[in-house]
């Protein structure tokens, strides 16, 4: 069935064929409960009623026009985001690594305009994630993702996380600092409060660009909209991606109005960037996450979730170890491998996400109620108790 495809990922022999809630179904009456979210996208959760009907209704209307026209659901939806947010301005693309790649191409060019045509440098961290294009591999520099891609396009310093280091290689090259608040792919490790502050401090103090890839731990994932809320810190660029449509493509560069000046006329573009279609999605799925209370949901349930972990955790000493993260974006360190719990999980019905570090991520929908908690405890020590030796 899958010979047509690139052999690009390591598939589970299953589909699903409907979805409810935090809940996936197959054609064989097998039900999984959804604490992948196609990693972080499905923040609320399956086939949401209101979400459907914005989708029927753009259909009805007009679902794509190119950005050679005004598109009033994108200009609501970029005040929106403007709204609750530092930023004055919003680029819409279509995935997390164009988002991240406009917010370097966006760094680059406000030093341009500046007159500092030599600030090119972007600085980045040890086991960052930033996407797939070539750009975002450069600024990962992981060599699993790396290898074989190259010649990478140059100007990308991948550095340890201290004050140190980033004392030592900030300087009048450098057009931005790139880094997630809390790495998703990397193993879900949180950037101390501590650092983005430092971070914070040095950008500024050498008139540096400070960009927030919040791809994964953005749009409420930690129980605040944005990840860096609770570090007190004011970025100049974020990137947003996976939650922003629930589901559908939409990706957003968010900038101030300082930080986006070099951005003008013919600077970039993007075919499907922010089409009617997408941008009803994600003004519907900004409204729902207000309307229900979804942060708080998060906020709440997310002690609930941990606890429970920790118990679990006391029990099953020998398979998992500790958990670490923010709000509904956490993860399990494992002590056998994280593989091998993600199919075992499977195959009891409740679906993970591997991470680097031998970690196992929990993403679930960001409105999963308590008695699904209560279900993944029940899911995770049948798993436990069911790894094959
Ligand atoms: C997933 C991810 C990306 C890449 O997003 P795509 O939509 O797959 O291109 C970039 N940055 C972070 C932090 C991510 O988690």
């Amino acid at each position: 069935m899958i010979e047509n495809l690139m052999d690009t990922y390591k598939r589970y022999p299953i589909s699903f064929s409907k979805g409810e809630g935090s809940w996936l179904y197959d054609n064989d009456g097998g039900k999984y409960l959804d604490f992948a979210a196609g990693i972080a996208v499905n923040v609320l959760g399956h086939g949401h009623p209101e979400i459907k009907k914005v989708m029927h209704e753009a259909i009805d209307n007009v679902w794509h026009v190119s950005n050679l026209y005004h598109i009033p659901e994108q200009q609501k939806l970029a005040k929106k985001l403007c709204d609750i947010s530092f930023a004055d301005k919003v680029f819409f693309c279509n995935s997390g690594a164009e988002a991240v790649e406009g917010a370097i191409k966006t760094s680059r060019k406000y030093h341009f305009e500046k007159g500092d045509k030599d600030r090119t440098d972007i600085i980045t961290f040890k086991n960052a994630f930033h996407g797939r294009t070539l750009a975002t591999l450069a600024a990962g520099a992981n060599p699993k993702h790396t290898e074989g891609f190259g010649p990478l396009p140059s100007g990308f310093e991948n550095i340890e996380l201290s004050q140190q280091q980033l004392e030592e290689k900030i300087s009048n090259k450098t057009a931005a600092v790139l880094i997630e608040p809390i790495q998703g792919e990397g193993g879900i490790r949180l950037t101390p409060k501590e650092d983005l502050q430092m971070i914070r401090d040095l950008t500024s103090k050498h008139g540096v660009l400070m960009i927030l890839d919040q791809v994964q731990c953005g749009l409420g994932r930690t129980g605040d909209f944005f990840s860096h809320e609770w570090a007190g810190v004011e970025p100049d660029i974020i990137t947003l991606a996976k939650g922003l449509g629930a589901g559908f493509p939409i990706g957003a560069i968010l900038a101030s109005t300082d930080a986006s000046s070099g951005m003008v006329h013919g600077s970039h573009g993007s075919t499907f960037g922010g089409n009617p279609l997408a941008c009803s999605v994600a003004l519907k799925v900004l409204e729902i996450i207000d309307e229900e209370k979804i942060l708080s949901n998060v906020k709440s349930l997310s002690e609930f979730l941990l606890a429970g972990i920790n118990d679990i955790i006391e029990n099953h000493k020998d398979k998992i170890t500790s958990v670490r993260g923010r709000g509904f974006m956490l993860g399990i360190k494992c002590e056998v491998e994280n593989t091998l719990i993600a199919e075992t999980a499977l195959n009891n019905g409740l679906l993970l996400v591997p991470a680097a570090d031998n970690i196992i991520r929990l993403l679930p929908p960001l409105n999963t109620e308590k008695n699904d908690i209560e279900e993944f405890f029940n899911l995770l020590n049948i798993t436990l108790e069911n790894l094959p030796r």
